[in-house]
């Protein structure tokens, strides 16, 4: 469907696609999404982060009668693309927060004249939320029939659901009332289909065309490293003096001070390093993109602030020194990398212990409701899970997570870029841990049910896979945990299958923790009992676990 090239608009189509934008060949659903647009759709394109979605909406303006009006959070983005715009010669202008009276008075007088001066407008929610003359004047537009078309990029910000959920996107809603004859078009780089479903009703836009690309990137190595305490930095650094030498990367951290502190450590390993974080003036980041873009810096240490809208096609390695917070916040930050097509490394170095942190700051955060900070914790589960996978291919894991199928033999058929996952594949079995499951949760039960006031029964996961390893350190000692049947019930174990396993059943639902307030930087999580161990102990579950122990377990 709208793959024809006769359409009325066709011939005018391609000449615009190439003497305006200089272009010859469309990327995939590019003139179906312009063809479904030019005949009056609504569209909703999901398209991978540098797959070409600006032209899917530009183009149309540039041939539309009137005004089209994008909607995009992004200033940077939104600076970068009106500069372009207007160096193709399309006449295009941006309403930002931070405009004086007497610019933002030139764009009005141009949306009002009989024949409006502009082409393309783009403006962010907020200015659209605070804006009343912005209101009155795109009334005038559409009463004179010269609103073209509502453009919503990053559409997953409407949606609860998603990872960006920005609170006046989601009084886009009212656009579809208020001019119901405009045709929309939404944008997004990530939308799981739950947000997908989410936006189309946010936006009432219900019967739209929907085009979806695939969000494989072939390019891209995924590996997940174990984080083994301070180690893992150095680890790092002589990994990017071996094999990143003078080229561009990321190492997203945490914290402020994480950054910060990476920074000056790749510094002091003599690489160009420089931290970014929202703790910076802009001026500052603007100065630190710079000196990236421009290759003064090679490796920028920043929180998650940094990368949105920047377009820097030589990234060679994305590294994530700190857990993400979701899989869709993983794909969109990692795919930061090879966005010139060339093979480009991904890996996410990942402790257990990082989850805790994130998980103390939902708790903490005061913005969201309950419901969204279920949300947050469900992602964060699915992330951390995805780490602790170890048998199913990267991609494939990513890909399911937003809908699409994705066929294995893909992943491991190209050597240089084949996932940790598919080429261990031969290290690693299943095994059934249904029984042992079962013990450990059992034991938890009980010790739980025993606590109450003479003894202590606040136990960390730690605690409980030296029982089941059969340790006996000092603490097991003390409370007499050497007697208990699961007590070295583990002892064939691989340390590292024992852990796995203990925070599968954690992220399953059988077992849970609880964070228990302490001092500022000490995070105490104890294990209870989850909501799920019943069906578990009552036999109606199988569980099973990738292992790579030799031993016979
Ligand atoms: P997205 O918004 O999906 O991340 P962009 O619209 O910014 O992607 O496009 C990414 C890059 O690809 C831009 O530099 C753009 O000029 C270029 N591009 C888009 N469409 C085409 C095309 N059909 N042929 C060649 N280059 C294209």
């Amino acid at each position: 469907e709208f793959t024809k090239t006769n359409y009325p608009h066709s011939r005018e189509l391609f000449t615009v696609f190439r003497s305006t934008f200089g272009l010859h060949n469309f990327r995939p659903n590019q003139l179906e999404t312009i063809n479904a647009a030019l005949l009056g759709h609504d569209c909703f394109v999901l398209m991978p982060t540098g797959g070409g979605k600006s032209l899917c909406y530009q183009l149309p303006a540039v041939i539309s009668k009137g005004v089209t009006l994008v909607i995009s959070p992004l200033k940077s983005l939104v600076i970068d693309q009106t500069e372009k715009l207007k160096s193709l010669d399309i006449p295009t202008a941006h309403l930002l927060g931070n405009m004086k009276p007497e610019e933002e008075n030139i764009i009005f007088t141009k949306l009002c004249m009989s024949e409006p001066g502009l082409k393309m407008l783009y403006v962010t929610p907020e200015k659209i939320a605070a804006s009343m003359k912005l209101g009155q004047i795109l009334n005038n537009l559409h009463c004179r029939g010269k609103l073209a078309r509502l453009v919503i990029d990053e559409a997953h910000c409407v949606s609860h659901w998603g990872h960006d959920f920005r609170p006046d996107y989601k009084r886009l809603g009212e656009f579809r009332q208020k001019y119901p004859d405009v045709p929309i078009m939404a944008l997004t780089a990530t939308a799981t289909p739950r947000v997908r479903e989410d936006v189309l009703h946010q936006l009432q836009i219900s019967g739209t065309k929907l085009f979806l690309s695939s969000f494989n990137r072939p390019n891209l190595l995924y590996k997940v490293v174990p984080k083994k305490g301070k180690s893992a930095m150095a680890e790092i650094a002589n990994l990017i003096k071996e094999k990143y030498k003078n080229q561009s990367g990321i190492i997203y951290c945490l914290s402020r001070k994480e950054c910060d502190n990476t920074a000056t450590y790749m510094c002091n390993e003599g690489i160009k390093a420089i931290s970014y974080h929202a703790g910076l003036t802009d001026p500052k980041r603007n100065d630190v993109q710079m000196k990236w873009i421009t290759n003064k810096v090679n490796l920028v240490c920043a929180t998650i602030a940094f990368g949105m809208g920047i377009d820097k096609p030589d990234v060679r390695y994305v590294f994530h020194y700190s857990l993400p917070k979701s899989i869709e916040g993983y794909y969109q930050e990692s795919g930061r990398a090879g966005r010139d097509g060339k093979t480009s490394h991904c890996f996410l170095y990942y402790s257990y212990q990082d989850m805790h942190r994130i998980r103390k700051l939902i708790e903490l955060d005061d913005s969201g409701n309950h419901e969204s900070k279920k949300v947050h914790m469900q992602n964060l589960f699915r992330i951390v899970s995805y780490c602790e996978n170890k048998a199913d291919c990267r991609r494939t894991l990513q890909l399911n997570y937003f809908g699409e199928t994705f066929d294995d033999n893909k992943c491991i058929s190209n050597k240089e870029t084949a996932c940790d996952n598919c080429q261990n594949k031969a290290a690693f079995k299943y095994i059934d841990v249904t029984e042992d499951s079962i013990e450990i949760v059992k034991t938890i039960k009980e010790l739980c049910s025993s606590g109450g006031g003479s003894w202590n029964n606040n136990f960390t996961l730690i605690h409980i896979i030296d029982i089941f390893k059969g340790s006996s350190n000092q603490k097991i000692k003390t409370h007499n945990h050497d007697k208990l049947s699961l007590h070295g019930r583990g002892k064939q174990w691989d340390r590292f299958d024992a852990e796995r396993l203990m925070h599968k059943l954690v992220l399953e639902g059988y077992l849970r923790e609880e964070m228990v307030a302490s001092k500022v930087d000490i995070i105490n999580a104890f294990v209870r009992v989850g909501p799920e161990a019943d069906k578990l102990i009552q036999g109606s579950i199988k569980l099973k676990l990738a292992s790579a122990s030799k031993n016979k377990l």
